[in-house]
């Protein structure tokens, strides 16, 4: 016999490994059915390394233990939890918004237990879903009613469906803008069968520009918040209130696309301020949306507010149906909302405002307190230090603002672009990982979103 022949004979029979103590466990963990196809292919990985190797593969002295592995890693969820270090807040590819305890709370109540999401219990008709979040709404925002679909992008296109459809929305050249993904404001127009009318320039656009373009086939004046960029120099903006005042002359509503938008003013706590819609609501302007999961803290959602008679049009929309949110959301959104009608505690029970609020000193100090750790851990082949840094807070947010805090910073002493890499990956794999962002040739820890340290602290000693 052959060398191979020897070594695939030496494969132990899969019957046999099943009857093996060792898999006991593992059948009552995860199963037969799933233990046995591991087996199989593990098998095949077996003969295929020693067709290629002409030995047996290291880890075949212990298929218990390779097998769990294998199931271990296969259970790995795809929405693993990290610690968000990279410095940015509303993290788009990290999920935006962490939900308060409260959100959590209502959410988990409602996947539980049937609700009364279109069901009224004085008549035991039927409501409709967004009523109990809309009359909240209203008293937050002062609009005369609201609709709630799956996120702003959805409503955007909402409203430009249902209030425009087949007429001209104008909007100014300066908002044409393109918010990530597929969502750019002229496409979306496209898609809700609107025609869009440019006005204005790039840098300038003057009320008189939406006067003289709006005519016998426009439906919509629009204004369109440029979140995720900053123009300065010689600028000209029209304000909503500006715009609404037109509209009302012209007898056109006025809608606006906030992106985030706040329902608190960000500047009492010495934050960038960004429009609050119901200070738009006040100005006149008929509909107004924003995101749930940006400023607002909440769940992925899209807020509509405004005047009864297009929102009632918004409701009826086939589209709305297509678009809706469903009750665990709107559980989160209005469990977050609740939180609003309580300002004084707001920092506290709201996570994206108490991250955003966190002091610089506060973050400097954790720094320091975490620095020996780390130095221990990594000190080998990198110098940790702490270091002044400026956070994002994200989702296109007031973009070109930043808040102080505090990073640890990992410098490899042989200054090589692997050693960093190494580093990065090393802190991925952990159980709970660790994602950093790399500048100036180093790796940094922005410290401003992390509130367990204990568990970074078990992660990175383990
Ligand atoms: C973020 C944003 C959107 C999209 O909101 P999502 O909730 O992410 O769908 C649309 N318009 C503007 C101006 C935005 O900033």
């Amino acid at each position: 016999m052959t060398t191979a022949q020897t070594l695939f004979s030496h494969l132990p029979a899969t019957d046999r490994l099943l009857r093996d103590a060792a898999f006991t466990a593992l059948l009552a963990e995860f199963g037969h059915t799933r233990v046995v196809a591991t087996l199989r292919s593990l098998q095949n990985e077996a003969r295929e390394h020693i067709r290629e190797a002409n030995k047996l593969p290291d880890w075949s002295e212990d298929w218990a233990k390779k097998t769990r592995e294998e199931l271990e890693a296969s259970q790995r969820s795809a929405l693993l939890p990290v610690f968000n270090l990279t410095g940015t807040v509303l993290h788009t590819n990290l999920g935006r918004a962490l939900q308060a305890e409260a959100a959590i709370e209502a959410v988990s109540e409602a996947m539980r237990s049937a609700v009364t999401l279109e069901y009224s219990l004085d008549d035991a008709g039927r409501g409709h879903r967004d009523r109990a979040i809309a009359d909240l709404l209203c008293e937050l925002t002062g609009a005369e009613d609201a609709c709630i679909v799956n996120n702003n992008a959805a409503a955007v296109l909402l409203m430009l469906a249902a209030s425009a459809n087949g007429g001209e929305v104008v909007v100014s050249r300066g908002e044409l803008v393109e918010i990530g993904g597929a969502f750019r404001i002229p496409d979306v127009m496209r898609q809700a069968g609107c025609t869009l009318v440019e006005v204005g320039t790039t840098n300038r656009t003057h009320l008189k520009d939406y006067r003289a373009a709006a005519g016998e086939n426009t439906a919509l004046l629009m204004k369109v918040h440029t979140s995720n960029y900053h123009i300065e120099g010689f600028t000209k903006a029209v304000s909503e209130a500006e715009l609404a005042a037109l509209g009302n002359e012209l007898n056109l509503p006025v809608v606006a696309d906030l992106g985030s938008g706040s329902l608190v003013d960000l500047s009492q706590w010495g934050l960038p301020p960004e429009p609050m819609p119901q200070q738009l609501i006040a100005d006149g302007v008929s509909l107004v949306s924003f995101s749930g999961d940006k400023l607002l803290g909440g769940p992925q959602a899209g807020i509509i507010v405004g005047k009864k008679a297009l929102i009632e049009r918004i409701q009826s929309h086939p589209l709305k149906r297509a678009l809706r949110a469903d009750k665990m959301t709107l559980a989160a959104l209005e469990a977050t909302l609740r939180l609003y009608q309580h300002p004084e505690t707001l920092v506290e029970r709201l996570p994206t405002l108490r991250l955003l609020t966190r002091s610089a000193e506060d973050i400097h100090q954790q720094a320091t307190r975490l620095l020996p750790v780390f130095e221990q851990r990594f000190g080998e082949r990198f110098n940790v230090r702490v270091e002044a840094c400026l956070s994002q807070i994200g989702s296109g947010s007031l973009p070109v603002d930043r808040l102080p805090g505090a990073a640890l910073t990992f410098a490899p002493k042989d200054g090589r672009g692997s050693t960093l890499a190494s580093l990065t990956q090393t802190l991925r794999t952990l159980e709970r990982p660790v994602i950093g962002r790399i500048a100036d040739g180093r790796l940094w820890l922005d410290l401003r979103c992390l509130e367990n340290e204990a568990l970074l602290l078990e992660g990175i000693a383990k």
